[in-house]
């Protein structure tokens, strides 16, 4: 975000990917940059738009494989993303859009679909719906403020599975629920600068340091983000413990 005046938030195709309360990842990341002291310009891109490759942070949500499949077909023909990511921008991708990050996801209609390949993941249609609501431990080797992350709180709602590739490294090691697929033992990825996960909440409103992370890559301020209110410390209590902790 050199030279920038706004820290620019982009949230990719919300007429299309936007399930389980994911605009909430738009407005908690717009409200910590905020914190930060940056002034936000959050771009929300609809499906007929470009993607503006001028993006500090681009959020992608879930949605149903039709929708997916759609929003793929449509990415692949922008380079938009593809730019920002380059020009160092951060990425968040929940559920399809994890997916569809990856080098192919699953369409029950269409079957086997080609995926952006930002992260070097890989889905297929697993044989049970992941649903319910998930804990993880965060990957060690991410950090806010040089400690770890607290435990992730999510719900999931899939059916496609995710393979993490040697470029990719594990999100979290599932505690309880099923992240990248049942048996797997892992939820989502992380590559350089992007994140994927199969966690909505949404996220960000059930795990701020998650956010903190991203906007710390961005900023360049590996320190948490300055928050007075704690509400999101009641949130989490309370869907930890739905699961027993
Ligand atoms: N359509 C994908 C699947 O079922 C993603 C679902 C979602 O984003 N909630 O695996």
């Amino acid at each position: 975000m050199a030279g920038q005046s706004a820290l620019r938030v982009v949230w990719i195709y919300p007429d299309l990917l936007s399930t389980y309360g994911d605009q909430g990842n738009a407005l908690i990341m717009a409200y910590r940059a905020r914190l930060r002291g940056h002034e936000v310009e959050r771009v929300d891109v609809r499906s007929d738009q470009p993607i503006p490759a001028q993006g500090d942070v681009y959020l992608i949500g879930g949605g149903e494989d039709r929708p997916q499949r759609l929003a793929a077909e449509r990415l692949l023909k922008d380079d938009g993303l593809a730019r920002g990511l380059e020009a160092g921008g951060a990425a968040l991708a929940v559920c399809a859009g994890f997916q569809l990050f990856g080098h192919s996801f699953y369409d029950d209609e269409k079957g086997t679909q080609p995926g952006l390949g930002l992260l070097d993941v890989t889905s297929v249609r697993g044989t049970v719906r992941c649903v319910g609501e998930v804990t993880a431990e965060v990957d060690e080797a991410l950090t806010v403020g040089g400690r770890p992350l607290p435990r992730l709180t999510g719900f999931e709602n899939h059916m496609g599975t995710t393979q993490v590739g040697p470029g990719a490294r594990p999100l979290a090691r599932v505690r309880s629920g099923n992240g990248n697929g049942a048996g797997s033992g892992v939820d989502g990825a992380h590559q350089g600068r992007i994140v994927g996960t199969y966690l909505h909440g949404p996220v960000l409103a059930r795990n701020p340091a998650l956010a903190d992370l991203i906007l710390g890559w961005v900023d360049g301020n590996p320190a948490p983000t300055p928050a007075e209110d704690l509400w999101h410390d009641r949130l989490r209590a309370e869907r930890l413990a739905a699961v027993g902790g």
